[in-house]
């Protein structure tokens, strides 16, 4: 179809925007129940969200690739346990081929707006070739999409390169250059290994030290891959080892005592890789571990006791046409600066853009501090569904997981429009409201509210709306099942299943 196919051709059944792995998971799930009328939208040219478009140098996942992957779709030949981003977008694209998901996918549309119909009983959505009518709404557009460049006085009088990590140009020579990375994240810690032996000198601008543990990445030996493929139980067996020992792991996050422990155990790494006491004193976290998102790298410390990096930890006050200078007075001449300043999952920006039956978005309802019933489904907004929603995201394992959860859900959803004949499900604002109650409670005693940092976990009503406040097991048991009770069905439905 064509960007300027006639609007009946426009009418489908599910609309998903997105084409990252929530995108394409719940396209996969869609099909394997029978609907194939459904479109995807795309903005970018080709699929992949977070893993087509963060291509920095060493960029990596660090949950380990045999669970971040579709439990459906095991590969063996993962070639690492943390495989780099470009083999994780060739997974993708290779489970989106033999799943037969490329025909349904629309690239270069930009969704620009979306409104329930409610005399129609449809959504109409705008993306940039014009509208589309749909009966159901999936919205997979990521937590980690939108790349944030830092609040700093003069960034854009900058006479150098300057890029975000999300939007790396590897056309820009480093070699030799004195290069700029402002922000010690997850990002930050890939690239300042993988980069610093090339560059002249290398500034880290670190405004909070992170809690940084071992990674132990190997490279995954080819007999194991061999015996992975003629026997794919033992690569099940694998990951749930890897599940259950992240689930293990996440026990510190609820626990103070052993948050306690594990910081005393964790944090013999700096110990052991930064000898200089003044430069390890200025590494060290000053919250708890946990509080902020738990970096893993093995070469992060090691880079920067290297002659040729110098960490910044005064705050950046200005940036200059040739540099910055920090809150002590001291200039910092830069020829290139490399932004690693994350991204900003609590304000969703297609959230102003998506109107309910009452007319009003998702941000007016959600003022700042995002909700949804099990994470997914909003009480106002019919046939909605949000992948990656508030409070699914996760600090300790693979989000795939809460995706294949909330895809479950969406199929109970499709069964229970199915069994009654209703054309629309919305859950009621009790449920949400006793959901929402639920999951505050629920981080009452976590790191993320008691840890003492600030983090892009709590939005900026202090509250966290990101995150999942328990194991990856209760989520999956919680959602898996849909409670009837819980949703309003409305309208008389023209498909079956
Ligand atoms: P991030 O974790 O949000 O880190 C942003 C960094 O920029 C922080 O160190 C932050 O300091 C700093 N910063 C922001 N504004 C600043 C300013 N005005 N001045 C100085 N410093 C500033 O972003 P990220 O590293 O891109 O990672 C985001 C998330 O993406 C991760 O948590 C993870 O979920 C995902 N990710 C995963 C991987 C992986 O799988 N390996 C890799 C990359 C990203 P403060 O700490 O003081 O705020």
């Amino acid at each position: 179809m064509t960007a300027t196919a006639p609007a009946s051709e426009r009418t489908v059944r599910v609309l998903i925007v997105g084409s990252g792995f929530a995108g394409i998971g719940a396209a996969i799930m869609l099909r394997a129940r029978g609907i194939g009328d459904l479109v995807i939208l795309e903005r970018a040219a080709s699929l992949g969200g977070t893993w087509r478009d963060n291509r920095y140098p060493s960029c990596a996942c660090d949950v380990e690739s045999v669970l971040y992957s579709f439990s459906f779709a095991p590969n063996p030949d993962w070639s690492r346990t943390f495989a780099g981003s470009a083999e994780i977008h060739r997974y993708l694209e290779r489970v989106a081929t033999e799943q037969e998901v490329l025909p349904h996918l629309r690239f270069d549309e930009t969704v620009q707006e979306a409104h329930w119909d409610e005399e129609a009983q449809r959504w109409i959505v705008q993306s940039t070739s014009g509208p589309w009518h749909a009966e159901h709404l999936i919205v997979a557009t990521g937590a980690l999409s939108d790349a944030v460049r830092p609040d700093i006085p003069g960034l854009d009088t900058f006479g150098g390169p300057c890029f975000h990590t999300a939007q790396w140009d590897a056309s820009v020579p480093l070699d030799g250059k004195r290069v700029a990375i402002i922000g010690t994240g997850a990002s930050a810690i890939q690239v300042i290994p993988a980069i610093q032996p090339r560059v002249g000198q290398l500034l880290v601008a670190q405004r909070t030290p992170a809690w940084v543990l071992p990674r132990h990445d190997r490279a995954i030996p080819a007999w194991r891959r061999a015996l992975y493929r003629r026997v794919p139980r033992l690569q099940g067996l694998a990951r749930l080892l890897q599940y259950l020992r992240h689930e293990v792991l996440f026990l510190p996050f609820r626990h103070r005592w052993l948050r306690r422990v594990a910081a005393r155990l964790l944090g013999r790494h700096l110990i052991r890789q930064v000898r200089d006491p003044a430069l390890r004193t200025r590494l060290t976290p000053r919250y708890d571990i946990g509080c902020k998102r738990l970096l893993l790298s093995d070469d992060y410390y090691p880079a920067m006791t290297q002659p040729n990096v110098t960490l910044v930890d005064q705050t950046i006050t200005q940036i200059t046409p040739t540099g910055f200078v920090t809150a002590d007075g001291t200039t910092h001449p830069v020829d290139v600066l490399i932004l690693a300043t994350g991204f900003r999952p609590t304000d969703p920006p297609l959230a102003p853009f998506i109107r309910g039956r009452d007319g009003r978005s998702l941000a007016d309802g959600w003022r700042g501090s995002p909700t949804a019933y099990m994470g997914t489904t909003v009480t106002g907004f019919p046939n909605l569904a949000l992948l990656n929603g508030p409070n699914t995201g996760l600090g300790h394992s693979s989000v795939l997981m809460m995706f294949e959860a909330q895809f479950d859900h969406l199929n109970g959803l499709f069964d229970l429009l199915a069994l009654s004949g209703a054309q629309t499900a919305e859950p009621t604002p009790e449920a949400q409201a006793r959901y929402t109650s639920w999951i505050d409670e629920g981080h009452r005693s976590t790191v993320w509210q008691r840890g003492g940092c600030q983090s892009w976990y709590l939005d900026r009503t202090g509250r966290n709306s990101t995150l999942w406040p328990y194991g990856v097991g209760r989520f999956r048991r919680m959602i898996g099942q849909v409670d009837p009770e819980a949703y309003r069905l409305a309208g008389l439905a023209e498909h079956r299943d």
